[in-house]
């Protein structure tokens, strides 16, 4: 079938830095429609394709993971950290909306964790190369859910 609302969608994919640095690849499912479970422009490139569509799309840092957002980075006594904080490590916090966010252990100087709630490739202009490895009508959960189930979906 090809692709259209409601239609699972599983790419394999490839993301570089424009100047070709790997970034991230993988596998992934995703619910084709509008549920915002992959870039819009993207999206919009695989719609009415097929299996076996290959693609490859610039994306602007709009397009992409949006603009780094300079509030989003901390800096808290190490004191306040449970034992065991580490560089690369994650913990759950809140944004200045009051959501919840998830930040990223940048640093340890000192006295001082830095944190970054950032996605790490905010700011970034990417490539996005990736080729459609199946297509199927979704199920009536997977569209109550607003996303795909299953190998490379979302596992519950
Ligand atoms: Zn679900």
């Amino acid at each position: 079938m090809n692709i259209t609302k409601d239609a699972a969608v599983t790419i394999t994919y490839k993301v570089t830095s424009p100047q070709g640095k790997p970034l991230d690849a993988g596998d992934m499912a995703y619910l084709h429609g509008g549920y915002e479970n992959i870039f819009p422009k993207v999206e919009a490139a695989l719609d009415g394709q097929a299996v076996g569509y290959s693609t490859t799309l610039q994306l602007s840092v709009e397009d992409a993971f949006g603009p780094r957002d300079d509030s989003l980075v901390r800096t808290i006594p190490k004191s306040e950290f449970p034992p065991g904080v580490k560089v690369g490590g994650q913990l759950q916090g809140m944004a200045n909306d009051g959501q919840p966010a998830v930040f990223n252990v940048v640093k340890i100087k000192g006295p001082t964790v830095h944190l970054d709630g950032n996605h790490p490739l905010a700011g970034q202009a990417l490539t996005f190369s990736c080729k459609v490895t199946a297509v199927r009508a979704a199920s009536a959960e997977e569209i109550a859910h607003q996303h795909v189930h299953g190998a490379h979906g979302h596992q519950h």
